[in-house]
């Protein structure tokens, strides 16, 4: 368990983080929203035949998984078409978060008293009567055939408009920011018979705009003089004047949030347990999904620096220039890693002349915190570490064939004879020499003054201000005594 967080904490990103969050929201959203629907069965079903799909998988019933996977494929065209009312809905709402903040009536209206006193007063005398206070969402697409109106809600226009005797009293008033923004408007019907029992179309009505929008409807029964709302699909009594008061503001409350301080504090403090639930199954979901137990190998190849080494030290040719690197960690970890920034670091500030042994670790090689070191190849960086001494050193000719015939009497010489040089101080003997670029000797003429370039091993380098070639001239003089004689033998 220790090594579980431990490993947790190791691999655990900001991005993980948020990736869990905004599931979090969807999940959220998504039990929001199942909460309020009518299909939860179809739910369930999905659900099911999902859980199937995964034990299949889970243990290998290839049938089976081929078969519930279909269903799936299936399942999920079918939920969009059952549910693109409510889809349209969720998509509706999303968009209706922009106007968050934006201060509107308050939540309580001298309006309200108007509706309650004439809804009870329409109920004592038996008068049926729909009243709809529209909410977030637009119902244009709801009503059929409504007189439209904006008018100023009050007593006397409501009794008219469901006075029995009057054109208008069929159908239902629209409210819209406390305007009667529609009369003898048709509503569309629920389905869910189970919810309206023995109540009439009145009732049908109102439960059905409740299922498609967030509106809430209030009806008066005229068979039986009882007041009903219906909101979110649930059609409910409502006994006391009070009670629906209360419920008027609510629902305004809930619909036309006051301010952005007010708005958040609802949407922190609604719903702690589904929150809770939709958190832990987003997080059950990052496990699945992204946590990863099982660390992996891979090698890659990546230079090896040296660095800090004093002007007057050099290191041989033996030193690598490479090394192949195995690092240990996560997958993802190996996604996030640019190869090309591996290296390894050798520094030798403090090495002196003598051969060196540096073993690549930590120290000298720095990987990413979530990957780990596992081998290099060499484990072991062996060179020799030289010190620069200075030197005069003569220059020797290498050269090949012979003279041409008519210049076989004459001498060559090398100018200079001899350049200064930084020689490792191991190497400095007493006969060192630098030696020239093989010249061929058919091509020189009487006339030409050759360029000879200087070869120099690893061990000696030109002092700055040195050319790095010297001059070939024929000696008129053959006895001169800086001659070299030629051919000579090659070392
Ligand atoms: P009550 O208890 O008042 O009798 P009810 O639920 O039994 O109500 P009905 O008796 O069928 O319903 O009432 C019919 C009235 O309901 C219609 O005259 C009409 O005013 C209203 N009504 C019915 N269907 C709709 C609709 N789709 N949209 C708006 N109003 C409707
Ligand atoms: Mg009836």
């Amino acid at each position: 368990m220790a090594s579980f967080w431990e490993h947790l904490q190791l691999t655990f990103r900001i991005a993980d983080a948020a990736d869990i969050v905004l599931v979090s929201l969807f999940v959220y959203a998504f039990f929001m929203w199942s909460k309020s629907t009518a299909s939860r069965q179809m739910l369930v079903g999905v659900a099911v035949a999902a859980l199937i799909y995964v034990l299949a998988r889970a243990y290998d019933l290839y049938m089976t998984a081929a078969m519930f996977q279909a269903a799936l494929a299936f399942a999920a065209v079918a939920v969009i078409v059952v549910f693109q009312e409510d889809l349209r809905r969720f998509f509706a709402r999303l968009a209706s978060l922009g106007k968050l903040g934006r201060t509107r009536n308050h939540t309580t209206d001298p309006s309200f008293d108007v509706i309650v006193e004439t809804v009870f007063e329409l109920a004592k005398k038996k008068t049926g009567a729909l009243l709809v206070v529209q909410g977030k969402e637009p119902l244009d697409r709801h009503t059929q055939g409504g007189v439209a109106t904006d008018a100023r809600i009050s007593k006397a226009l409501l009794d008219s408009i469901f006075d029995p005797h009057s054109m208008g009293h069929d159908g239902a008033v629209i409210i819209d920011q406390n305007r009667i923004a529609q009369f003898a408007a048709r509503i569309p019907l629920s389905e869910n018979s189970e919810e309206i029992g023995s109540r009439g179309t009145r009732h049908c009505a109102a439960l059905g705009l409740s299922e498609l929008s967030d509106a809430m409807v209030m009806v008066v029964s005229e068979e039986r003089g009882v007041v009903s709302v219906a909101e979110d699909g649930v059609l409910a009594r409502v006994d006391a004047p009070g009670a629906l008061k209360l419920r008027l503001e609510r629902f305004t409350e809930r619909v036309r949030p006051r301010n952005a301080a007010e708005t958040s504090r609802r949407f922190f403090m609604e719903n702690p347990g589904l929150k809770v639930a939709a958190f832990l199954l987003a997080c059950l979901a990052w496990f699945l999904v992204s946590y990863e137990a099982e660390t992996v190998q891979k090698t890659f190849v990546v230079p090896i620096e040296y660095r800090n080494l004093a002007d007057t030290l050099d290191i041989d040719d033996a030193a690598p220039t490479e090394a192949r690197v195995t690092l240990t960690g996560y997958e993802r970890a190996f996604n996030l890693l640019a190869p090309s920034t591996l290296k390894v670091s050798l520094d030798l500030s403090a090495v002196t002349e003598a051969q060196q042994e540096v073993v690549i670790d930590d120290s000298n090689f720095k990987s990413p915190s979530n990957l780990t070191l596992f081998r290099s190849v060499p484990r072991v960086v062996s060179f020799g570490v030289h010190t620069w001494v200075k030197a005069r050193v003569p220059v020797e000719l290498r050269t090949e064939g012979r003279l041409p015939r008519n210049l076989r009497d004459r001498e060559m010489k090398v100018v200079p004879d001899a350049v200064q040089v930084l020689v490792w101080r191991s190497f400095k003997t007493p006969n060192l020499r630098v030696y020239t670029e093989s010249i061929d000797l058919m091509r020189m003429t009487d006339a030409t003054e050759t360029k000879a370039k200087l070869v120099l091993p690893q061990y000696m380098r030109l002092e700055s201000d040195q050319p790095n070639e010297v001059m070939l001239m024929l000696d008129s003089v053959a006895t001169s005594t800086e001659a070299i004689s030629i051919p000579q033998a090659q070392p």
